[in-house]
């Protein structure tokens, strides 16, 4: 007993006081409430009809690997350890005759402070999304536990008490015993003083869960993922598995039923992966990785973004599970591992932050990846359009964060056009397969629906001349192809900008237009009556569905980039669109001929068809305008 109470001081500094002797008595044998969010959850998993609970083996096997992980990085890089001479494994008991099952690892431990911390709150990460996305979605518990596994509190979907025995790697550290029923609270002592170093996990069955005691089916279990652990695992005192790192591995030797087992392991799920990428190099640098892309984006019921989730490894040990410059940010939806042998073992977080060879890796993988993606579209064009379906946004993210990729990423964009059927995509490959011979650049409109683009007067220009034009919906598409500017050495092109040139229309609408001197007329004449509003007015072949367009200045910002100005708080720049009359046009004509006849209703025309055509570009500032001359228009006509 007398080692054990300068232990407890330097464990739990804020509970020593000097006061009494029996405050020592209070800490080694102590009750504690789970923090709300922790009884939240426990009470879901607890009370949740979960047909395949046996992921609690997983999570807890993955937990007794992580340990085991964290402790090897340890030894490797000289940190002096408790117990030094524990074999680093993983030993799993079944008991079937007591109906107890016990997970037990020689890994990192947990000292007292850090049982209270991860076991009592949800400080850790899996959990806490799992919350998030309780409140998110309508779907039950059980389709989350599996999407997003709720770690170490998953036993309690088997378990009627918990025993957790755990003691730190820290030499100096007093060794723990939790427990807990998984209601309230959980209990704490201190463990026996020749509690070895790592975690043992008992698990007291419930009464419906037997069957987990029973060394057949913990065989089955584990066996589907034991081969993915770094570390032995003994089952009632046999060995269960082969050690392999798969991503060492070649990849004619890796099953497909493999690659889709490891996800699932690493991955904390029961979903496949919709595709990985198995990839490894000698030279320039020794690099070996496998990533997987989730059925489903981990973005995709709305909750926030998510954590990159690729591990780091130095020739098969674990450096940093969660580091957050490996790749790039829009690479974040992975999961996988990237292993490097040309990476110091001691490296630091610090180090990682700002490491040339780690760009260079990060590089590589992303290039490789894009390819991977790029055979895909190919290979397999039904499964990449599910992978477009989910991923687009990062995609379109990498485009305008990644200079460096983003003509490699402007292949894997897909679009809607006036030449594909609603619903269906096409590639910008796809469309300049189709260009028009006097055709020269890549033409875009972007708008809220395709159903709304497809109505555009924009397109009539494009359209008499047999030219195809890609419908961008997508709020942020504009920052997206602005950020493109070309493909494949051909210009993209914004259809509503006044600067668009076209090639002369080869056949001239057989209807009867304004003649030169009716139209400088016209135009003259609106120029002079809204003063400075435009930059131009003139006579287009540009339109032939309306009476006007607006189109963007030169010099205007895009009514995105506006809304963006808009809502950064930003100042927004005046524009100043220019308008094209079509000369064609029945109204346009009869424009013409009342503005010499009365001046004031032609205004008031003039007035409506400009400030249509501005409203129809997402131009018009202030939509009361054209309201009001709507109704001095009527009230004119009316009074006639
Ligand atoms: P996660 O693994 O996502 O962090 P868990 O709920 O599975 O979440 O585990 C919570 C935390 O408890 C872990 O991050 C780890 O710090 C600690 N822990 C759980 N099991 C062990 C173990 N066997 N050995 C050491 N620490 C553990
Ligand atoms: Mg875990």
């Amino acid at each position: 007993m007398h080692e054990i109470m300068p232990r407890n001081k330097i464990d739990l500094p804020r509970f020593t006081c000097k006061i009494a002797p029996n405050i020592t008595l209070i800490m080694a044998n102590s009750t504690h409430q789970f923090q709300t969010e922790v009884r939240q959850l426990l009470d879901i998993v607890i009370h949740a009809f979960y047909s395949d609970r046996e992921v609690f083996v997983r999570e807890l096997v993955s937990n007794a690997s992580d340990a085991l992980e964290k402790l090897r990085l340890k030894q490797l890089t000289g940190t002096a350890i408790a117990n030094p001479e524990q074999d680093l494994r993983i030993t799993i008991t079944a008991d079937e005759e007591n109906h107890t099952l016990t997970i037990a690892d020689s890994g990192i431990g947990m000292t007292r402070e850090e049982v209270v911390e991860y076991l009592g709150t949800i400080a850790h990460s899996g959990t806490k999304k799992f919350l998030e996305a309780m409140k998110e979605t309508q779907s039950g518990p059980q389709d989350l536990i599996g999407q997003f596994g709720v770690g170490f509190y998953s036993a309690f979907m088997a378990a009627d008490e918990v025993v957790v025995t755990t003691r730190s790697w820290q030499p100096e550290a007093q060794a723990v015993v939790w427990t807990s029923d998984g209601q309230d609270g959980y209990t704490l002592e201190d463990a026996p003083a020749d509690t070895p170093r790592g975690t043992s996990i008992l698990i007291k069955l419930k009464e419906d869960a037997h069957n987990f005691a029973q060394i057949n089916t913990l065989r089955y279990i584990v066996g589907k993922y034991s081969n993915f652990v770094g570390f032995p695992i003994d089952c009632n005192g046999e060995h269960i598995n082969t050690v392999q790192a798969i991503w060492m591995k070649n990849k004619k030797d890796v099953t497909n039923e493999e690659y889709e087992e490891f996800y699932k392991f690493i991955g904390h799920t029961d979903a496949a992966p919709l595709t990985w990428m198995h990839f490894s190099a000698d030279a320039p640098i020794v690099l070996n990785s496998v990533l997987f892309v989730p059925q489903e984006s981990p973005e995709a019921l709305g909750f926030g973004r998510c954590e990159p989730n690729v591990s780091l490894y130095c020739h098969k040990v674990l450096i940093d599970s969660k580091p957050e410059n490996l790749l790039p940010e829009w690479l974040r939806f992975l999961t996988g591992v990237v292993d490097s042998e040309d990476l110091p073992l001691n490296i630091s977080r610090e180090m990682l932050q700002d490491n040339s060879l780690l760009r260079r890796i990060s590089g590589i993988i992303t290039k490789r990846f894009i390819k991977h993606l790029e055979t895909l579209a190919k290979d397999d064009a039904d499964k990449y359009e599910k992978f477009w379906l989910q991923y687009s946004r990062f995609i379109k993210e990498g485009i305008v964060t990644s200079w460096e990729h983003k003509d490699a990423l402007s292949k894997l964009l897909r679009f809607e056009s006036t030449f594909t059927e609603p619903g269906k995509l096409t590639s910008f490959a796809d469309y300049i397969s189709r260009m028009k011979e006097n055709q020269k650049d890549i033409y875009v409109l972007f708008g809220a629906s395709r159903a709304q683009l497809e109505h555009s007067p924009y397109l009539d220009a494009l359209k008499a001349r047999g030219f195809e034009v890609c419908f961008f919906t997508d709020g942020g598409d504009q920052f997206v192809v602005d950020s493109l500017h070309k493909v494949e050495d051909k210009e993209v092109k914004s259809i509503d900008r006044a600067n668009l040139e076209l090639p002369p229309l080869e056949c001239q609408p057989d209807r009867p237009g304004l003649d030169d001197a009716q139209a400088e007329k016209l135009t003259g004449w609106v120029s002079a009556t809204f003063a400075d509003a435009f930059s131009k007015v003139s006579v287009s072949d540009r339109v032939s569905s309306a009476p006007a367009i607006a189109l963007q200045g030169e010099k205007d910002v895009s009514p995105e980039v506006r809304a963006y100005l808009k809502a950064m708080g930003q100042p927004v720049p005046e524009n100043h669109p220019e308008i094209a009359f079509n000369p064609h046009s029945p109204i346009v004509q009869k424009l013409a001929e009342l503005q010499a006849e009365d001046e004031e209703l032609a205004t008031l025309l003039a007035g409506q068809l400009v400030n249509t055509a501005l409203l129809r570009a997402g131009m018009l500032e202030d939509p009361a305008k054209l309201a009001d001359n709507s109704q001095a228009l009527l009230e004119k006509l009316l009074n006639k």
